[in-house]
Parts: C-alpha cells; structure tokens; sequence
C-alpha cells in the first residue's frame, strides 16, 4: 500500500553496504519515497550540497569518516534537515553520542522494514509541520497549545518548568534523554560552572509524583547514569 503522504519527500541513504544500500533504496521507493544513494560521507556532503533532501537516513559504521563525524558536520554546517541514524551498535552510549550529535532519531540493526518506515514518516511530518500541539503516551496527554496536561482524564497541575520537561520528555519518547540535553533544551543553560544535574533531578522527581503516583503503569523511568525516558508497557524494553 502507497503512502500519500511519502510522495515528494526525498530521503538521502548513507551506506558503504552497496547491498543494503540497495535495499533499503528500493523498499522506500515502494513506499513513494525519492531517494538517492550515497556510499561515503563525501559523496552524501556532495549531494547535500547539490540537492535537496528532506531527510537522510545514516549509517554510522562508514569507511573513513564515520556516520558520526558526518553528522557533526553536518549540523556545523547548518544543514538542519531530519537525520535518522542507522547503528549495529546497540549500546546506551552510542544513542546517547547520536542524539547529542544532532541525530533525530535512531534505530537499532538488525531493525523491522515497517519500523524504519514508520520512523522516517514521524520526522518528515515533524519537518514539515514544525511541532505537534498534542502528545500522548498511554493514559497521558498533553495539549501544548492549550498548556494542560491530564492523566487518566485528571488535570495534573505542572509548573512551567514540570511543563517544559514533560512535553520535552514527550517530543522524546521512547528514547532515552540525557540530563545533557535537558539543561541544553529545557533550561537552555550549557554555559554554567555547576552542572544543573542536582537541579534537574529534582525537577523529574516532582514531576514524576504528579504523572505516576498512584498510577498503575508508570510512564517516567530513570536509566542509570545516562537519564531518563517516557515509555509505556507496550514498548519493546530498550
Ligand atoms: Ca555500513
């Protein structure tokens, strides 16, 4: 089944594999995507510069210089398309080092078809039409215009700055958020002596006393020594 929506959206695939490269090309153009192929990280600044993109799919195991190092470059450069990062290393660490390197989203190898496409539809529809006002996850929904936030139907009573990492923690879920990237977004404060890691930690226990106390699923969970990511029971285990 075509996807309306996919039409028009050109994906950029970063891959030395020329077989998977392959693949991947031609599942996606099944899906109504253009793509086009690059096989090291020249050849994709190449075409960057040559050609728009709305979204490039990034491997992170790439000859010379790796999908990471593409991927700093790329965003020093200020091309701030979507990047969805492709790695076989599934280690916390890796995630964390793609998200701060100005990945969008990642996803794990070996990984489902329908999952990838699913991924690259939620960023293209996030590129295009800038932010969603409404986040949910499970019972908890977020209406970002209208500023409330509710579980099970009850009004959670936030401050402006349990709002801020709630829906941050919601633009985010199902992966993992390091307090790096909290004080960066939400207390947009990098520059300071003092890490804010006292300050933040605080700031998701109070949070979380409101969302799941009392509440039989649990939705904020702390992973240790790296932060903290929203996931339901449904959700794969990370
Ligand atoms: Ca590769």
């Amino acid at each position: 089944m075509s996807h309306p929506e996919a039409s028009h959206v050109r994906i950029l695939i970063v891959e030395d594999e020329v077989k998977v490269a392959r693949a991947l090309k031609e599942g996606l153009q099944a899906e109504q995507y253009e793509c086009a192929l690059a096989h090291t990280g020249e050849e994709a600044f190449f075409l960057l510069n040559a050609e728009p993109f709305d979204l490039v799919l990034l491997d992170l195991m790439l000859p010379g210089r790796d999908g990471l190092e593409i991927l700093s470059a790329m965003r020093r450069q200020g091309l701030d398309l979507p990047v969805l990062v492709l790695t076989a290393r599934d280690t916390v660490e890796d995630r964390v080092r793609g998200l701060d390197s100005g990945a969008d989203d990642y996803l794990t190898k070996p990984f489902a078809f329908p999952e990838l496409v699913a991924r690259l539809r939620a960023l293209s529809r996030r590129g295009r039409s800038d932010q969603t006002l409404k986040l949910a996850a499970a019972d908890l929904e977020m209406d970002v215009a209208a500023r409330t936030a509710r579980r099970d139907g009850a009004d959670l009573d936030l401050t402006q700055r349990e709002f801020a990492l709630l829906e941050y923690l919601l633009r985010n879920q199902g992966r993992i958020v390091s307090r790096e990237m909290l004080a960066r977004d939400v207390w947009q404060e990098t520059g300071r002596a003092t890490p804010l890691d006292n300050v933040i930690d605080v700031h998701i226990a109070r949070l979380r006393k409101k969302v799941d106390q009392g509440q039989g699923q649990k939705l904020i969970h702390t992973v240790r020594g790296v932060g903290f990511i929203i996931k339901t029971n449904t959700e794969a285990e990370a």
